[in-house]
């Protein structure tokens, strides 16, 4: 077997460039821990306007790539770039489809072109690789913006050399966005008529370039056990649990790892004092500091102070903090949130803050570096999510120290362990039903545990040396890598 592996690595959105959520997370770190296991890798993203404005080192190559979109031929403009340790990173450009303000959506919705943006980038991504003559063992590919990869590979691209022998593994980072689009819009991908079938890419008459991605595949994976498993019924794979569990033998779950060089209170720069599990005061100090930035009371210093940081989306269970809102500021606590997303939430929070202005600090925006505050300077962190197919927020609380209080589902039941205060085991609180009581329970169980110094200490040290690193999950990563390849010399249960 061969030693090293050349991957090419296929998002739409990976850190330090562009970020909506723990994808980027992914997708900027993974590759990081796969280069000592002896990858080769190339990352290739879109060159969104958020990119050309971070700031980092980035060349535009001067050339193009010509990409067929429907019975169009489009320019796409070559930029590079690297993430640490040297790893290039491509950028495909086209201001018509890039230079835009958000990623995807605007708080109303969806942008109208996804389809010919996203058809656009995943053809970029082959032709590329045909211009750098790079012959991946593997593409590894994610979410439905690039789902298209191994459809091509297996229709249009079937007898290119360079792809001769190149496998795909697809990673869903979540089922519920699926890249739907109008049964016309498959005239943009040139793939042949035959693929827009029940067993292929339609969905119940439209296109879904997810279910392309899940059929295609070599191998499919997501980020959690429990995901790949809640994803297989009805209530958690939004009418592709039927696909799933056909392709069940080829479906695997690989927990995210957490980048440990940018999510660690000892290193980080973002914060006002730093700190480490032998010596907590620079929690303290950061706890006083997220308070001032929030323009909120010193006095809430001596009380449990509760964090959120998160996509305002219906995923992550504003509806059962919304039905709790007067019960929970009745108690002697107070409450950070930073995010951005749906209009709905936009005004939920704002009457909060209109509200609660003496125990609620609301930020309704983007802001990496106040994450990380909120990350040290909280007490708790709240994810009551509906459905999570890992996490971040939770796992990033951990190492800070700060105790989160979640539901049972997806990577949050993977990682976080209720707290027994008879065997001191535990790091966090979790509820299993859908049910604002359940939450309220668990909020004020943990409050209780805030007022008994011995027990809150017992869970700030078993939250802190909770180990989640990316190293564990890259050999996992690489082990798929070898399975899909065997999957693709054996043949696939889909044929071309
Ligand atoms: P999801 O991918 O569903 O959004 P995750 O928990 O997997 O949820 O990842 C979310 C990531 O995005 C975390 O790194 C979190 O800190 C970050 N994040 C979300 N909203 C914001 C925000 N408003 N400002 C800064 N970081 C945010």
């Amino acid at each position: 077997m061969k030693q090293s592996l050349k991957i090419l690595f296929a998002t739409p959105e990976a850190v330090p460039f562009a970020k909506t959520g723990g994808l980027a997370d992914v997708a900027g770190a993974l590759p990081k821990y796969l280069q000592p296991l002896g990858c080769e890798l190339i990352l290739v993203m879109p060159y969104y306007r958020m990119v050309k404005q971070s700031g980092f080192p980035i060349q535009y190559l001067g050339e193009g790539l010509e990409i067929p979109l429907g019975d169009e031929i489009l320019r796409a403009d070559l930029y590079l770039g690297e993430l640490k340790q040297g790893i290039p990173v491509y950028f495909i450009g086209r201001d018509e489809f890039f230079d835009r303000e958000y990623l995807y959506s605007t708080p109303r919705g969806d942008y109208f072109d996804n389809a010919e943006r996203f058809i656009f980038f995943t053809r970029a991504v082959l032709h590329l690789a045909r211009h750098l003559n790079f012959s991946p063992d593997v593409i590894h590919h994610h979410e439905w913006q690039t789902g298209l990869i191994p459809a091509y590979l297996k229709s249009i691209y079937v007898n290119e050399p360079l792809f001769e022998h190149t496998a795909t593994v697809f990673t869903i980072h979540n089922i519920a966005y699926q890249g739907l689009f109008k049964k016309e819009k498959l005239a943009l991908t040139g793939l042949p008529v035959e693929m827009y079938n029940p067993e292929g890419i339609e969905f119940w008459e439209r296109i879904n370039l997810m279910k392309a991605g899940i059929v295609y595949a070599d191998a499919i994976n997501t980020v959690s056990q429990k995901y790949s498993e809640e994803i297989q019924t009805p209530e958690y794979g939004y009418g592709l649990e039927g696909i799933l569990r056909k392709r069940k033998e080829d479906l695997y779950g690989i927990l995210n790892g957490v980048d440990y060089q940018d999510w660690d209170p000892a290193r980080d720069p973002h914060l006002i004092a730093r700190y480490d599990l032998k010596d907590l005061s620079g929690k303290r100090e950061c706890k006083k500091d997220l308070l001032k930035e929030y323009g909120l009371p010193p006095s809430l210093e001596g009380v449990p102070l509760f964090g959120m940081i998160s996509r305002l989306a219906d995923q992550k269970g504003f509806d059962l903090l919304a039905e709790i809102i007067d019960q929970l500021f009745s108690l002697d606590i107070g409450f950070v949130l930073l995010g951005t997303g749906e209009q709905k939430y936009h005004d939920l929070f704002g009457q909060i803050a209109r509200k609660y202005p003496q125990k609620a600090g609301i930020r309704i925006t983007y802001d990496d570096r106040l994450a990380h505050k909120i990350e040290a300077g909280a007490d708790l962190f709240l994810m009551p999510s509906k459905y999570e197919p890992c996490g971040l927020n939770q796992i990033y609380s951990l190492k800070y120290g700060t105790i989160p209080i979640v539901r049972a589902t997806g990577g949050l039941d993977d990682t976080i362990t209720d707290y027994d205060p008879l065997t001191g085991i535990g790091n966090g609180f979790k509820f299993s039903r859908y049910d604002s009581r359940e939450f309220l329970n668990q909020i004020k169980r943990a409050i209780d545990f805030y007022a008994q110094p011995d027990h809150w200490m017992k869970l700030i040290r078993n939250a802190m040396s909770s180990d989640f690193s990316w190293q564990r999950s890259a050999e996992a990563y690489l082990q798929l890598y070898r399975k899909a390849l065997e999957k693709k010399k054996g043949g696939h249960p889909f044929g071309n």
